[in-house]
């Protein structure tokens, strides 16, 4: 069985918690708690004929890449960038947290790193503040694939997972 280290990233607040509670538990839950340090869940999923193993790495978006970092990320399969629909100031994080994310994970070849981007909240009335034209147009310039949806109502939460564990398994 294969195992994958995936690694959920974003600025703080953008929904990394919830969205790996949605897609490991089906919960969600409207109250804030902030994450401490990091934390992983597993969960089993089918990709093509094979099983694999995701170990979900959901970390603190506001203790950014500390000495925790180098640790967490070194050894990761995928990534998901989470950003906030919402949120123009999650969106333009993403490129940081991008480029931070590549130094500490270290990976033997960068340049095609396995990235899903997601665009979280879509069910909250403002979403047009990051329109999808500009989140894929971002995510062509860097390779990553995108998707949009809502942690909250359970729309497009599996897919991003099952995008990482394709890409990082064809990588
Ligand atoms: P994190 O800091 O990235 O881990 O963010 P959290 O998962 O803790 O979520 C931050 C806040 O946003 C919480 O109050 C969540 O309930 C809320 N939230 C997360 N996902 C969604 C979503 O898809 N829609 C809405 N409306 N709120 C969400
Ligand atoms: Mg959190």
């Amino acid at each position: 069985k294969a195992q994958l280290k995936v690694i959920l990233i974003g600025s703080s607040g953008v929904g990394k918690s919830s969205f790996m509670n949605q897609f490991v538990n089906h919960r969600f839950s409207s109250l804030y708690r902030a994450t401490v340090g990091a934390d992983f869940l597993s969960k089993e999923i089918t990709v093509g004929h094979r099983l694999v193993v995701l170990q979900i790495w959901d970390t603190a978006g506001t203790e950014r890449f500390q000495s925790l970092g180098s640790a967490l990320y070194r050894g990761a399969h995928c990534c998901l960038l989470l950003f906030d629909v919402t949120s123009a100031a999650s969106f333009s994080a993403l490129s940081t947290w991008l480029q931070e994310f590549l130094l500490q994970a270290d990976p033997p070849d960068p340049t095609n790193f396995p990235f899903v981007v997601v665009g979280n909240k879509t069910d909250l009335e403002n979403r047009e503040v990051v329109s999808y034209k500009q989140a894929v147009t971002w995510c062509q310039e860097v390779g990553a694939e995108y998707f949009e949806g809502s942690a909250k109502d359970d729309v497009n939460v599996d897919k991003p997972f099952y995008a990482a564990a394709k890409a990082a398994l064809q990588h």
